[in-house]
C-alpha cells in the first residue's frame, strides 16, 4: 500500500503505491506507526476523487466525485483521534488537464501515478475530537 522511511525529527517520507486510495492508505500508515497526532503534506497524481463541501447554513454535506486525471497541487491535513481511532482531516487542491484547479475537503482519492507525502508525527501529543453542534463539525477537543 505504501513505502516509507523515517527521517530525523519524527517525520516520515511516504510513497503510496499506484492505485491505492489515499485516505485509506494514510489511515493504515497512522495505525502501523501508531501516530496519534500529526500533520500531512503532499503532492501526486490521481485518477478519481470525491470532495466534500459543508454548507454552513444547512449543515448538510455536499459530496462530488471527479472521474478524471488530476495533479495534486497541494494536499494538507492533520491527524488526530476520535473514539480511539485515527481521525484524518485532509484538504486537497488538484489541477485538471486544462490547468484549472478544483479542491475541497478530501473524502477519497485514488492514486494514478505517484503520491509523495510528508508526515510529521507529534509524538506523545494526543489530539482528540468532539462533535460541535453549532458548526456540525468534529472540532479539536483541547
Ligand atoms: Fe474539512
Amino acid at each position: 500500500m505504501f513505502q516509507s522511511i523515517e527521517i530525523p525529527g519524527n517525520r516520515y517520507v511516504l510513497s503510496l503505491d499506484n492505485h491505492v486510495e489515499i485516505v485509506e492508505a494514510l489511515t493504515a500508515f497512522c495505525r502501523e506507526k501508531q501516530i496519534h497526532a500529526g500533520s500531512i503534506t503532499g503532492i501526486g497524481a490521481i485518477g478519481e476523487a470525491t470532495f466534500r463541501f459543508l454548507d454552513p447554513a444547512t449543515k448538510q454535506y455536499v459530496d462530488k466525485t471527479f472521474d478524471e486525471q488530476m495533479e495534486i497541487t497541494n494536499l494538507t491535513g492533520n491527524i488526530s483521534e476520535k473514539d480511539g481511532k485515527p481521525y484524518l482531516h485532509v484538504h486537497i487542491t488538484a489541477s485538471r488537464r486544462d490547468y484549472t484547479c478544483i479542491g475541497g475537503h478530501l473524502l477519497s482519492a485514488r492514486v494514478n501515478g505517484a503520491c509523495e507525502l510528508l508526515v510529521d508525527d507529534f509524538g506523545e501529543v494526543r489530539l482528540g475530537r468532539r462533535f460541535d453542534r453549532e458548526t456540525g463539525l468534529n472540532l479539536y477537543a483541547f
